[in-house]
């Protein structure tokens, strides 16, 4: 009898088709997260199984709680057989260590030829556990344990509760998009959306140095930090934004500015996007929510880039936004005060219904083609490791 972990899919089991490609992809991204512990990993189409020494069991569980594409984790034995004499033997041992006064027995055959039903092996064990364990008795209702028992092809498995997984489907199963990661609170969450969809990110964040701080790009590092948990070797884009920012703020009439320097954002990030070999661009807006969100705003903004833009947030609250931001740790880093490029340069009366044809005449007065190809070639690409810390990180 061997003590594991046990991984239950999900959501997976309904793609058929792709479920090798699924499989593979969880199982690599298991090993990674998990490469410090030296786990052993296998699997079929129904169970993923982890072997590694027991004492670290507590913190595996917990890496595992960051893998898209799990639906329970589950601590197991694994027995040798599936004989139910030696079956009930086996777990008459396990069971001498819990105490209980109320259980059920549920059994799932997998291995058809064993000819009794899964409901007669749980009444089977569930008398023998009544003849031979003192005080307890059955409660299919509500029972204080549930003894799950699964016969599969040589092997049987025992366990008893299961944790929660973050669910989804594995980071890379659905390709590469590039997340626009902003210091504020709806990208990183807009970047964990996409992620459990199986979409693996790189990101882009640009700057404006001396009009944003070191702070600002640290702030940005630290999200990233937490976003790489879930997708491991997160790449950091940071593009150099002063001088198109600048032009913009000289040439082009104020009500623009945001206008016109989002749809630079799109384009650079489009750049990138395609020599990644990304297929969507990701970022956290939400319809409504400032000027450069309305409806018109979009369509002008979005009109410069051909790939499809996602936007997971754009029916979300903000009060759900912030929610959710919490439960995945970024809202605290998200709301320190450093100031991002957006909010230096927001003008008095930022318009709310642009006109694309404006947009273009007043693009027109920059060159903006050059200005985005210094800016790409000379970007800079951070490999995102959660080992280094930033100054503040320790205050969080
Ligand atoms: P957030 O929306 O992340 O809270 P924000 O409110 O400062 O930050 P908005 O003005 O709402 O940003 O911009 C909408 C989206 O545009 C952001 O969610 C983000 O995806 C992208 N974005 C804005 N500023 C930047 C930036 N400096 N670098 C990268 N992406 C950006
Ligand atoms: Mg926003």
């Amino acid at each position: 009898m061997q003590k594991m972990i046990l991984i239950k899919y999900g959501e997976l089991t309904t793609k058929k088709d792709n479920i090798n490609l699924f499989l593979r992809t969880l199982q690599q991204n298991i090993s990674k997260k998990l490469e410090q512990y030296n786990p052993q990993i296998t699997y079929d189409k129904g169970r993923m199984f982890i072997k590694a020494s027991e004492e670290k069991f507590t913190k595996i569980i917990e890496d595992l709680q960051e893998v898209f594409g799990i639906h329970e984790i589950i601590i197991c034995y694994e027995l040798n057989t599936i004989d139910l004499e030696q079956i009930e033997n086996e777990l008459l041992n396990i069971l001498n260590n819990k105490s209980f006064q109320t259980f059920k027995v549920e059994t799932k055959r997998s291995n058809k030829k064993i000819n009794q039903t899964s409901i007669e092996i749980s009444s089977k064990i569930g008398s023998f556990i009544l003849k031979n364990k003192e005080n307890c008795k059955v409660d299919v209702h509500t029972p204080e344990i549930c003894i799950h028992l699964e016969l599969r092809n040589t092997k049987s498995y025992i366990y008893f509760e299961s944790i929660k997984g973050l669910g989804g489907y594995p980071v890379g199963t659905l390709g590469k998009g590039i997340l626009m990661l902003s210091g504020g609170i709806d990208s990183p969450v807009a970047g964990f959306m996409t992620m459990k969809r199986g979409v693996k990110i790189e990101a882009v964040y640009f700057e404006s140095p001396p009009h944003t701080s070191t702070e600002a790009k640290n702030k940005v590092i630290s999200l990233a930090k937490i976003l790489n948990k879930y997708n491991l070797d997160l790449k950091l884009h940071v593009i150099h934004f002063t001088e198109i920012q600048e032009a913009i703020y000289k040439e082009i009439p104020h009500e623009y500015l945001i206008t016109i320097m989002r749809r630079m954002m799109y384009r650079i990030t489009e750049r990138i996007a395609k020599k990644a070999n990304a297929k969507i661009l990701i970022n956290g807006e939400s319809i409504g929510q400032v000027a450069s969100q309305t409806l018109t705003s979009m369509r002008a903004i979005n009109e410069v880039v051909q790939l499809p833009v996602i936007r997971p947030l754009a029916c979300f609250d903000k009060l759900e936004i912030i929610e959710l931001s919490k439960k995945i740790k970024t809202y605290d880093t998200s709301i320190l005060p450093f100031e991002d490029c957006c909010t230096i340069f927001v003008p008095d009366h930022p318009i709310i219904n642009p006109d694309p044809k404006l947009c273009e005449q007043y693009e027109n007065l920059i060159p903006y083609e050059e200005m985005i190809s210094t800016a790409i070639n000379k970007h800079e690409i951070i490999k995102i490791n959660n080992k280094e810390k930033n100054d503040y990180e320790d205050i969080l």
